[in-house]
């Protein structure tokens, strides 16, 4: 299969009029705070787009996209490749009226300057907040046993690293 870039900036309003549909990838490099937040992104994101108008004539725009990431698993330290999946659909946010009107399924997008949707940051944005909030092996493929865990109970050294917020906030108010 050709792959396809996605562009990087759609006028909605007129690709839910023509009902384009986007279907290809996007590369590693365009995903900078995706690439901050997790150890590595493995390959370029595949990603499905549809614009369309619905009963309403607002502007839809559905899609999937999916991308692999290195994360660090909190229990063993190593790092893992984490297959990521998203789906979502937006309509482009309009001012506060809109905001009150909008259907509750749709999320809503900021459109820029120029009136057109940023589609990478979309994406980006929907693979940042799908992460995982505490990454981790699956059980059967982490190096640390769970049976040899203490579980109810936190390991005395993790304790000691971590010093309490408030003893910190104590030595400042001196
Ligand atoms: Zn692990």
């Amino acid at each position: 299969m050709q792959k396809v870039k996605i562009p990087r900036t759609v006028d909605p309003t007129r690709a839910a009029q023509k009902r384009l549909d986007f279907d290809g990838i996007i590369q590693v490099s365009l995903f900078k705070r995706l690439t901050e937040s997790v150890e590595g992104v493995k390959r370029d994101a595949q990603v499905s787009l549809s614009f369309d108008l619905d009963e309403q004539r607002l502007v839809v725009i559905s899609g999937k996209a999916n991308i692999e990431v290195g994360l660090e698993c909190q229990r063993c330290n190593e790092v893992f490749a984490h297959e990521s999946e998203v789906h979502f659909t937006y309509t482009p946010y309009r001012g506060e009226k809109t905001e009150e009107e909008a259907p509750e399924e749709y999320d809503l997008v900021d459109l820029n300057e120029y009136g057109e949707v940023d589609l990478i940051q979309l994406v980006e944005d929907e693979f940042i907040l799908n992460l995982p909030q505490i990454a981790m092996h699956d059980e059967a493929d982490c190096s640390v046993d769970s049976d040899n865990m203490v579980f109810g109970e936190i390991p005395e050294e993790i304790v000691e690293e971590k010093p309490n917020p408030f003893d910190v906030l104590k030595s400042l108010k001196k």
